[in-house]
């Protein structure tokens, strides 16, 4: 029988850890949340490797270190409302509801949210809201955000989600060409923006009204 457990402790020292990562809250999060029932049916078995995999639509669920930064950058403390563009499988969303205080998830795909709806309820996890829409123009009934995290590339951040983030507050978001971005962090204090990029990453493309074209056909 696989033991998940050992496998997430694996993931978390070997990838995560490893590379320099050393938030204690994220970390135990991550030994915690089941990724296998995240991922598709047969795929299970991968699920605690060191890279992204496929979840339908052409989607990506993102590469555990890959979640780990974005989840640490965003320095919840557990009191947060976070906003999160792409919920994807679930799985990250799943990691911040555990660290903040109430998760607005939106996904442009409604399998997928349907999906994630579900595993997300498995678990149990109750302050997950998740809205089938285009998250660029943000989720407005229930901002401000704290944070926000967008895990889909971007050719620029989305001005809805700059309006919507408190003040202050920080938001997560890959920025730059459709194949590879830079992990860009603003943060808004004062009235006064600051960003800085973190390296670089490639996800799959942000399509909407203020990012990139919905493909045709
Ligand atoms: N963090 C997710 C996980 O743990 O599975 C992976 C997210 S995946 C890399 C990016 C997601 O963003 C995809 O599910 C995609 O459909 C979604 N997406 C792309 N453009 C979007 C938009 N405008 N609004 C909402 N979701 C969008």
């Amino acid at each position: 029988m696989t033991d998940w457990e050992d496998l997430r402790r694996d993931m978390v020292e070997f990838q995560i850890a490893a590379r320099g990562l050393s938030d204690s809250r994220v970390l135990a999060t991550m030994r915690e949340v089941p990724r296998h029932l995240f991922v598709g049916r047969g795929m299970e078995a991968s699920a605690y490797g060191d890279h992204a995999l496929p979840i339908g639509e052409e989607q990506t669920i993102s590469q555990p270190y890959m979640v780990a930064l974005m989840t640490a950058a965003l320095r919840l403390t557990g009191q947060e409302k976070v906003l999160e563009i792409g919920t994807g499988s679930g799985y990250q969303t799943a990691v911040i509801s555990k660290l903040a205080d109430r998760v607005f998830s939106v996904e442009r795909i409604e399998t997928l949210a349907t999906r994630a709806r579900e595993t997300l309820d498995t678990l149990g996890l109750t302050n997950i809201s998740i809205l089938v829409g285009d998250g660029t123009i943000g989720w407005k009934e229930f901002a401000p955000y704290d944070r926000i995290l967008v895990t889909a590339g971007s050719p620029a951040v989305p001005i809805s989600l700059i309006e919507q983030l408190a003040d202050p507050g920080i938001l997560v978001i890959p920025v730059g060409p459709r194949k590879m971005q830079q992990l860009r962090i603003v943060e808004k204090r004062d009235g006064i923006i600051e960003k800085h990029d973190e390296g670089g990453c490639a996800f799959v493309p942000l399509v909407g009204k203020d990012a990139w074209e919905v493909p045709t056909g």
